[in-house]
């Protein structure tokens, strides 16, 4: 599959965002052609491709239709008719991540159930069919709800503290989970190709912005001790085998204070987690995604220095055509690597961008990442 160079290769990608986007940049260096689906006809795709439709990636006949006449396809986003997939699987289409891993994890349900079953390490759960349930759960409060599918950047997540926030908890089908008292939020990205070649990512750190819940800041690669990231690596490992995915998996976890490791969930593409690969490490995820559907060699995912990511989001405040402040005095400083997506509008927290920093010195890397949140702004 896709060996032969010549540019013949029709990839479709069903989502046009920025992972989209980021995937094409490097999808020029194979000559592969790409379609892209996406239901916005400003998506950040849309200028970049070879073939670019605007669509549901929910509806069956869309997605079908998009991918019939395509050699394989990938996703960029989870939520996207998995029958659709499975059908044009069943026909010839190659579809990377397989659509029952998509399926797998479009449902955080699904998702805990499978950790259980393959003694993945995670935190205490229970299903839940609907608000009334909660009334009788095993789990005491305080819990976290999140919906079975259909959220993103925290939104489908609930906290409930307390006898009163559970009048306003989530009616459709939902798990509950015991509230994790960690000390870091990690991720390990894990590639794997249809040889059977497993290669992760160095494990990284993460910080949330609670307003938001997206990534604000992260720092690669991790400085935790040897032992906490192997633990971090080999479960990554093991659950792509157990998958046996094929592409990108990215795998979100919880470090306990007593340096214990809990994954919280799946994502079967690029990943938030990986963007600093860019810069920052020999082989992007961005590539290697590719090498692994194409099942090519995958890339060395060493460090090359420490790379602080930090999302651009739109300023609070400010809703409309986007203007950016700052750009040239933070390209003025070293090691600073931006990237906007091309988004034509913002709206409070939305992700824009994103901006790399890399430094040989782990805390001037931090700093300058530090002063670059500081200067770079999203208003309207
Ligand atoms: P999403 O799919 O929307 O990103 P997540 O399951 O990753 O949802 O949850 C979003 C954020 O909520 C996490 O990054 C974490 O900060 C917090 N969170 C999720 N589950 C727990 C938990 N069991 N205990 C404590 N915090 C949690």
């Amino acid at each position: 599959m896709a060996k032969d160079f010549y540019g013949e290769l029709q990839l479709g990608i069903l989502g046009g965002g920025q992972l989209g986007r980021m995937v094409i940049q490097e999808a020029i260096n194979y000559n592969v052609n790409v379609h892209i689906l996406d239901p916005d006809k400003n998506a950040p795709c849309r200028k970049l491709c070879n073939h670019f439709e605007c669509g549901s990636l929910s509806d069956y006949d869309t997605v079908y239709n998009f991918g019939k006449n395509l050699d394989m396809i990938t996703i960029e986003i989870e939520k996207v008719n998995v029958d659709a997939l499975e059908a044009l699987e069943n026909e010839g289409v190659v579809v990377y991540p397989q659509s029952r891993i998509i399926r797998l994890i479009q449902d955080k349900g699904m998702q805990k159930q499978f950790f259980k079953q393959n003694d993945i390490p995670t935190s205490a759960f229970q299903l839940i069919s609907n608000k009334e349930a909660l009334t009788s759960a095993n789990i005491p409060l305080p819990y976290v709800q999140k919906l079975r599918k259909d959220g993103y950047d925290g939104k489908g997540v609930k906290m409930i503290r307390t006898q009163e926030d559970l009048l306003t908890a989530f009616e459709e089908p939902s798990i509950i989970e015991e509230i994790v008292e960690f000390e870091k939020e990690i991720a390990v990205i894990v590639a794997r190709n249809d040889n059977g070649q497993i290669v992760t990512f160095p494990m990284v750190e993460m910080e949330f912005n609670s307003q938001a819940n997206l990534v604000e800041f992260l720092i690669s690669p991790s400085t935790y001790s040897e032992e906490i990231q192997t633990k971090a690596k080999e479960l990554a490992i093991k659950i792509a085998d157990n998958l046996q995915i094929v592409g990108l998996l990215a795998v979100e976890m919880f470090l306990t204070k007593d340096g214990e490791i809990l994954v919280n969930e799946l994502a079967p593409r690029p990943h938030n987690s990986g963007h600093q690969t860019i810069e920052g490490n020999y082989t992007s995820q961005f590539a290697q995604h590719l090498r692994a559907i194409f099942n090519l060699p995958l890339g060395n995912t060493d460090t090359i220095n420490t790379a602080v990511m930090i999302n651009v989001l739109g300023e609070e405040g400010y809703e409309g055509l986007a203007k950016y402040e700052g750009v040239e005095d933070i390209l003025a400083m070293d090691g600073v690597y931006v990237h906007l997506y091309g988004k034509k509008y913002t709206k409070p927290f939305r992700k824009m961008g994103h901006v790399c920093i890399v430094n040989a010195d782990r805390e001037l890397a931090i700093s300058n990442a530090r002063k670059v949140q500081k200067i770079l702004k999203v208003k309207a």
